[in-house]
C-alpha cells in the first residue's frame, strides 16, 4: 500500500478532440469537440479552455445551436479563464526570474563562468563558451533538482527526528499529479517542484508523508499525528491546493 498526496488539479494533458470554431457575437471561439457515449451535449471550461462533448448521433448544427444558446455563459467564463493567473514560463534569460522557496529569484547569466550558484536572491548561471541555450536550461534544472533533493532531505531528517522515527530513504518524483508519496516500507518520494513553494508548505508535505509512517490512511488518528508535527496543517492544506497553477514551467 502506498499513499499519495495529490495535487489539487488534474495533470496537464493535451485535451482530446478536434479543434473547431464558432462565432458567438463578435467573438470567434475555439473549442475542443469530441463524440462520446452520452445522452446530451455537455460543455465545460477548464484549464484547456472550452470543451464540448456530444452524443454520436447529434448533428453538428445541433451542437452549434446548443453552444449559441449558452453564448453568454461561454463568453463570460472564457473571459474569466483568460484573466486567471497562468503559470509563469521561465525563459532563462539574464534578469528573468524563477520562484524558489516561494520568492522570486533573479537569473544572472555569467559569461566565462562554469558553475551555478545561488547568492542573495540571485541564481548565477555560468555561460560556458558556445553554450547552447537548451544546454543552459538543462544544467539549471539539474541544479534545481539537486538543490531540491538536499533541502527536502534536510527537512525530512528534521521532522523524522521530531516524530521519533529513523529518517526514511528519499527519492524525487517529477509527477504532475502528486506532491508526495509514502510507501509502507518507509520510502518517501517527494516532488522536486516543491522547491518552488514557501518552506512552510514544503514542511507540511514532509510532515504529512512522515505521519503516514504511523498511520497508513487519512483517518482522524492520522491527522492527529500531522497536527503534532505541524500544528497549522489546515491552513497549509488550503494554500497547497492553490499552488499548482502557479508552479513555474521551467
Ligand atoms: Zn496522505
Amino acid at each position: 500500500m502506498q499513499l499519495e498526496l495529490p495535487l489539487a488539479v488534474a495533470p496537464v494533458t493535451l485535451p482530446a478532440g478536434t479543434l473547431r470554431y464558432i462565432q458567438l457575437g463578435s467573438e470567434v471561439v475555439g473549442y475542443r469537440f469530441r463524440r462520446a457515449r452520452r445522452r446530451s451535449i455537455g460543455m465545460v471550461i477548464d484549464d484547456d479552455g472550452l470543451r464540448v462533448a456530444a452524443p454520436n448521433h447529434a448533428p453538428i448544427a445541433e451542437v452549434e445551436g446548443f453552444i449559441r444558446e449558452k453564448a453568454r455563459w461561454v463568453l463570460k467564463k472564457l473571459s474569466e479563464w483568460r484573466a486567471a493567473p497562468k503559470p509563469p514560463l521561465v525563459n532563462w534569460s539574464d534578469g528573468s526570474t524563477v520562484a524558489l522557496l516561494g520568492a522570486p529569484v533573479t537569473i544572472a547569466l555569467l559569461p566565462g563562468e562554469r558553475g551555478i550558484n545561488m547568492e542573495n536572491g540571485r541564481l548565477g548561471i555560468g555561460l560556458a563558451p558556445r553554450g547552447e541555450p537548451a544546454a543552459l536550461r538543462k544544467r539549471a534544472i539539474a541544479w534545481i533538482k539537486e538543490h531540491a533533493l538536499s533541502l527536502l532531505g534536510e527537512r525530512l531528517a528534521l521532522y523524522a527526528g521530531r516524530l521519533g522515527v529513523p529518517t526514511p530513504t528519499l527519492s524525487l518524483s517529477s509527477a504532475r499529479t502528486q506532491w508526495g508519496l509514502c510507501r509502507e516500507d518507509g520510502h518517501v518520494r517527494l516532488n522536486w517542484r516543491l522547491i518552488h513553494l514557501p518552506l512552510r508548505l514544503i514542511d507540511y508535505v514532509v510532515a504529512h508523508e512522515l505521519a503516514h509512517l504511523r498511520e497508513m490512511n487519512h483517518s482522524a488518528r492520522f491527522w492527529a499525528v500531522v497536527a503534532g508535527l505541524y500544528p497549522d496543517y489546515k491552513q497549509a492544506r488550503i494554500e497547497l491546493r492553490h499552488c499548482n497553477h502557479r508552479l513555474p514551467i521551467l
